[in-house]
């Protein structure tokens, strides 16, 4: 397959504003794309070489593209850094500069997406003191073949700036309708993938078998599967209201939730949003390798924790972890503790499809003692009486914990799901939403004054999945430290958008406009109706939307989660109608 027509394909993404009609465009990807390459053709369109959870890095850097574009073209670097500096984007800098090679060798080969794949594979495996020279001597002669547009798509891939926005739904989507010709078929697809988080596997099986060829994909270690979630509550009789009888209640950490996949001696962890993220627990690995257990998946929150106090510490401290290099200088500095609180899968046993009690079990039955109990079970009671709930909420928040999860005593693990089989009980004191919110930053004011040089305020937004749009429902500017603004900015700066981004939904005028990727948590004291911002715009008052009131940083990060992951504003207007029921007692 040429790699022009994906080039073509992705050009006619960028330009469209409708996710019907980008949907459109993946289906005629997908049934033009031969099977024995859908699985790249995926993987390319979110932007990996692999799965996203390997984390194959290409390692390129601007510097060396900026000099594999002047190699390939016969330019002298200076030239090409000044037109990056008029155009402002490498990939277009790339697709300029071809239009008027200077050389152009004669036999040039055809660009297929088997050529482009094999030389970015190359580029990623290439290490060591000449690696630099063989990337930029692949990258050029790739170049040197290409048009103008492939130009522009390979630079943009290996730099990761190829932002086409799609999201998982919308793939889910066009696969259904391009391997069965509906998009009913999109349940089945979504199911699979609950389970088995590869949508490269799984449409190599849809077009080379069919929906039932999905059945084979079943729960794997080492492969991570998409979490239970919980719904939120505000008071413990909605939980008991929900049960017959007794509710398991446990400590709601406030750390970072892992998965932990075991396969004989190899251990990997994942994030909630399914990266790899065992690099940054050496000390956890170890020991879990000690476990007597061949393969399992056990899932845990990890918690910033001080060893001689015995004391589970602020969220933030867990930062110190996510450092690239070094990480042995801080494992010490910044020991951390592993709760358990569920078991997913044991010796070949699918443990998903038992009730929450039996599960349990399983998992007491497995944890042992280990030196400074790294690793423990999470505090739970069993309990159907209000008051012995609400005394254990106060022990879990005078243990640092951030409330409690209720679940259902005989709810199986259902991946990938937002039920009331989980709940989670946090009540803010201070505020009457009763919840902080995660919202994606989608535009900025600069700063002044103090701020001169960083955001002065930010442009939040819920993610609304039927439009698959991010939708505008506050502006804040407090609670943030000097240092939260420097980080904020610096990985904002990766994401900025000469306009408003295609799938962001907002009236305001802003002097920043970002690509909608990070994710922040954010504190407010009551959600309001608003003439200005969008979020659930037209649902709760004609032409007015919800917005929140006094919105406020909570210093939270939340790099778990894809922006897709944000409050929805289906969430945003379950939390309004509960507060103005809330007001009227
Ligand atoms: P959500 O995961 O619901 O989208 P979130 O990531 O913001 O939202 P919370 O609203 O804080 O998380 O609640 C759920 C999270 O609580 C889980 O994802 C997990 O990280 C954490 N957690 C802490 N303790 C437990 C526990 N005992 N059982 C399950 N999850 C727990």
């Amino acid at each position: 397959m040429d790699f022009l027509t994906i080039a073509e394909i992705f050009e006619d993404m960028q330009k469209t504003r409708s996710r019907l009609i980008l949907i459109d465009h993946l289906v005629i990807l997908f049934k033009t794309t031969p099977v024995n390459i859908i699985k790249q053709v995926i993987y390319l369109l979110q932007g990996k070489l692999s799965l996203a959870y390997e984390g194959v890095e290409l390692g390129l850097g601007e510097k060396l593209t900026i000099k594999a574009i002047a190699e390939s073209s016969g330019r002298s670097v200076k030239e090409v850094e000044d037109k990056y500096g008029i155009v402002g984007d490498l990939g277009e800098t790339a697709k300029e500069i071809a239009k008027f090679k200077y050389q152009k060798t004669l036999l040039s080969e055809q660009i297929t997406v088997e050529r482009v794949f094999l030389t970015f594979e190359k580029i990623a495996k290439s290490t060591g003191s000449l690696s630099q020279i063989i990337k930029l001597r692949l990258v050029s002669s790739l170049l040197n073949d290409a048009t103008p547009l492939e130009s522009k798509y390979i630079i943009k891939f290996l730099l990761g700036t190829l932002r086409l926005g799609i999201a998982e739904y919308s793939i889910i989507d066009a696969l259904s309708i391009a391997s069965t010709g509906n998009k009913i078929n999109r349940k089945k697809i979504e199911e699979t993938y609950n389970v088995y988080t590869d949508l490269g596997t799984i449409a190599e099986i849809l077009f080379k078998k069919n929906l039932e060829g999905l059945n084979e994909l079943q729960i794997t270690p080492l492969k991570p599967i998409r979490p239970m979630l919980a719904e939120r509550i505000t008071d413990p009789t909605e939980a008991l209201k929900k049960t017959n009888g007794a509710i398991a209640c446990e400590f709601k950490l406030d750390g970072e939730r892992v998965q932990i996949h075991k396969d004989g001696s190899e251990i990997q962890l994942f994030s909630r949003s399914l990266e790899k993220i065992t690099n940054h627990y050496p000390d956890i690995v170890e020991v879990i390798k000690k476990y007597q257990i061949h393969k399992c998946i056990l899932e845990a929150e990890i918690v910033s924790f001080d060893l001689e106090s015995k004391k589970i510490q602020p969220f933030q401290e867990l930062m110190h972890r996510k450092r690239k290099h070094n990480i042995n200088d801080v494992l010490l500095k910044y020991p951390v503790k592993v709760f358990l609180f569920d078991i997913l899968y044991l010796e070949g046993d699918n443990l998903t499809k038992y009730e929450y009690t039996k599960r349990r079990k399983i998992l007491e039955s497995i944890v042992s003692e280990n030196k400074h109990n790294t690793i423990a079970l999470v505090n739970q009671i069993v309990s159907s009486k209000l008051n012995q709930i609400e005394n254990f909420f106060r022990k879990a928040k005078e243990a640092g914990c951030e409330g409690l999860m209720l679940k259902q005593l005989d709810s199986k693990y259902r991946a990938g799901a937002r039920e009331f089989l989980w709940m989670k009980l946090k009540k803010e004191y201070d505020n009457r939403i009763g919840d902080s919110l995660d919202l994606t930053v989608i535009g900025a004011l600069l700063g002044k004054g103090k701020r001169t040089g960083y955001y002065g305020a930010l442009l939040l937004a819920v993610y609304d999945k039927n439009s698959d749009t991010f939708q505008s429902v506050c502006k804040v500017g407090t609670g943030f430290s000097d240092r939260d603004l420097e980080l904020i900015y610096n990985e904002l700066k990766n994401y900025v958008v000469e306009e408003k981004y295609y799938n962001v939904n907002s009236s305001m005028k802003m002097d920043i406009w970002f690509n909608p990727k990070l994710v922040l948590e954010i504190r407010a004291s009551e959600i309001t109706i608003s003439p200005s911002h969008t979020a659930a715009y037209g649902i709760i008052r004609k032409n007015f939307g919800l917005a929140l009131r006094f919105p406020k940083y909570s210093r939270k990060i939340r790099f778990d989660k894809k922006p897709e992951d944000s409050t929805t504003s289906s969430e945003l207007i379950e939390l309004y109608k509960r507060q103005v029921k809330q007001n009227k007692f």
